[in-house]
């Protein structure tokens, strides 16, 4: 489908359900600045974000997303949980959205472009309904029965509401609080810097025909994401680095994968 055919995003009605649960997150992570954290519950905190911001970038992005490389079912459906504890909502209503920005990116069918405002494409757009049929673009994700469970009605939060019993078990409320809440908007705010920052500045080794550019901090904290003029410019390479200084610690752990036959046919780009 070419970007011309593709309808513009109905963004005028507020999307209650995500409003609640972006709000009402961020409200309930406050508490963090009156609940001194124990070495546990930072410990839990960094483990969490580390396992639910790999499902997105490896599970999510280039799995789902890109099929940038084949691994067991087993293996995709682990990295998928995580990916929806992360509380990004759905696995396919993440790649249909996602698929849309590649096709249409920073036009005004692109949910989520700068071109619309900073803060729009931060999370102002999540705030509001966007077009009825974003899984269109990943009917494919259908066939497999636990990710189409995960993307029902309420079930994407889950696995998130999982993450908080684990916590509570182990270190009580302090442990929810910085285990579950910060290190979900802590996640949230740097995901959402790929559709925001990575789309209004950064270096573009690429010529593409949208705005994308490679941010290093942003990659830092999304696990190789943030080369995101590299993933532009290659959307189905596994591997987004393309210079040794490119940190890219998803391509390290998919390379270590691949050595462990766990993944196979990992995209490399040309360059
Ligand atoms: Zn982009
Ligand atoms: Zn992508």
């Amino acid at each position: 489908m070419s970007s011309s055919t593709l309808p513009a995003v109905q963004a005028s009605r507020i999307n209650w359900v995500r409003s609640t649960v972006i709000i009402g997150v961020h409200l309930a992570a406050i508490s963090a600045f009156f609940i001194r954290p124990t070495l546990k519950d930072l410990i839990l905190g960094l483990v969490f974000y580390i396992l639910t911001g790999l499902g997105v970038t490896m599970g999510f992005h280039r799995l789902l997303a890109h099929r940038s490389f084949q691994c067991p079912t087993w293996f995709k459906r682990f990295l998928v949980i995580f990916g929806t504890a992360s509380l990004q909502g759905g696995p396919i209503w993440w790649v249909g959205v996602h698929r849309r920005h590649h096709q249409a990116c920073d036009t005004a069918s692109d949910p989520h472009s700068p071109i619309r405002g900073f803060l729009f494409s931060h999370f102002g757009w999540m705030l509001k309904e966007g077009t009825s049929n974003e899984r269109i673009n990943a009917r494919d994700l259908f066939s497999d029965r636990v990710i189409g469970w995960l993307d029902r009605g309420i079930n994407p939060l889950v696995p998130w509401a999982v993450t908080g019993v684990v916590c509570f078990a182990i270190g009580g409320w302090s442990a929810v609080v910085w285990g579950t809440l910060v290190r979900t908007v802590l996640l949230w705010h740097a995901t959402w810097a790929v559709n925001s920052v990575c789309h209004v500045s950064g270096a573009r080794p690429h010529d593409t025909n949208e705005r994308s550019g490679n941010v290093w901090w942003v990659a830092l904290t999304t696990f190789g994401e943030g080369w995101h003029n590299n993933h532009h410019a290659h959307p189905q390479a596994a591997i987004h680095n393309e210079r040794w200084w490119e940190f890219d610690p998803s391509a390290i752990l998919l390379k270590i994968f691949e050595r462990l036959g766990i993944v196979w046919d990992a995209r490399r780009s040309r360059a």
